[in-house]
């Protein structure tokens, strides 16, 4: 067991004493957990193997799955990869930093471990005073998946970190509960048009207005799971985002995904389970249930984001066997919250008719 050093800063005012303390650390090949504006990051030097062996040993992560490469200036990324193609340029332009995160062919001086053994690296710019900080006082890119065991809801605080990761980490910079609570959206580049990898705190809408073709993986909008030749993102593949407790998740017309919730909810209640309803600040008064959490208004698909992992990791100390979770509207980052919601369930998906 490593002793977590615990750093708490203003995440307005960081400061430098404990930053630098923290990218001493990542110096010297350690894991720092810091936040960023989507969730908390797990961060070690992109271009320390050894460092990176241990970041996905920290986290029990696949080894196949790459993490994203944190950057705070335009200028290195030239130098991480071999071509940064027009329309990367436009979207750095207008989303970086930001939690926009685009893929790239790589260079030759990213370790392969690092990318898991690709051809292509992924790299985003964080807008977040501690995150940037820990990146220029660390003078090296940063790896930094988000800072949750693998397979977990991600972090949206520091306490969810310390959660899954407390002596398994040398230090985690604590600035407090981060403002959009789910990753950012991937974005592959090295291939035209676009491809959207996985939703996230840049909408699709977005991406559009800026390049005029984006493609969308099916995988982003899918409802079952994907055969593993088919995932063109590692991440697709791999189990992500559960909570301990299963999850039932149930779409279709609002009406119907009520009337459906309410009928399993006493199904289990007659079979002596405890269900908890994932549900929203319109339904929630419907369900009769033994815990009730509202992802707060259908019509705030952003605010429902920002509680999503944290609600889900709620759940896991209400001891009820069973949660079910409403489906929410597609559009804007409500795309982000199903795609995490259906890997949550397992894909564990009911069609409310
Ligand atoms: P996380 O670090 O937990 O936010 O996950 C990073 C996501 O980026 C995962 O879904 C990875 O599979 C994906 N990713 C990282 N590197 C690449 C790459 N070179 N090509 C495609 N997807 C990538
Ligand atoms: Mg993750």
């Amino acid at each position: 067991m490593k002793q977590t050093e615990l750093l708490k800063v203003d995440p307005q005012e960081p400061e430098i004493e404990k930053i630098s303390q923290a990218a001493n650390l990542i110096k010297a090949g350690r894991l720092v957990a810091f936040p960023t504006e989507t969730v908390y990051g797990l961060g070690a030097d992109a271009l320390n193997p050894k460092a990176i062996l241990e970041l996905f040993s920290a986290k029990n992560r696949p080894l196949d799955n790459p993490p994203i490469v944190h950057v705070e200036n335009f200028e290195e990324v030239p130098r991480l990869t071999q071509e940064v193609p027009s329309a990367a340029k436009k979207l750095m332009d207008k989303f970086w930093p930001g939690p926009l995160t685009l893929v790239f062919k790589r260079s030759s001086i990213v370790p392969e471990v690092t990318v898991a053994g690709l051809e292509t690296i992924a790299i985003r710019m964080p807008q977040h005073k501690v995150a940037l900080a820990l990146i220029r006082e660390s003078r090296c890119p940063i790896a930094a998946p988000s800072a949750n065991m693998a397979g977990r809801p991600s972090p949206t605080s520091a306490e969810h970190v310390l959660e899954d990761l407390n002596g398994r980490i040398d230090a985690i910079i604590d600035a407090g509960p981060t403002r959009i609570g789910v990753e950012s959206t991937v974005l592959d580049v090295s291939v035209a048009p676009p491809l959207l990898l996985r939703p996230g705190g840049v909408s699709f809408e977005a991406l559009k207005e800026v390049v005029k073709e984006v493609q969308l993986h099916p995988f982003v909008v899918s409802e079952k799971e994907i055969s593993p030749e088919k995932a063109k993102s590692p991440g697709m593949k791999h189990k992500h985002y559960a909570p301990k407790t299963p999850l039932i998740l149930v779409e279709g017309d609002l009406s119907k995904v009520m009337g459906t919730i309410k009928e399993l909810t006493t199904d289990y209640w007659l079979n002596n389970k405890k269900v908890g309803v994932l549900a929203t600040s319109e339904t929630a008064w419907a369900y009769e249930a033994e815990v009730v959490k509202t992802l707060g208004s259908r019509r705030n698909v952003d605010a429902m984001a920002t509680r999503l992992f944290r609600l889900l990791r709620e759940f896991d100390s209400e001891n009820v066997d069973v949660i079910i979770a409403e489906g929410v509207p597609l559009d804007g980052l409500g795309l982000a919250v199903m795609n995490r919601l259906r890997k949550a369930s397992g894909y564990n998906i009911i069609k409310a008719v």
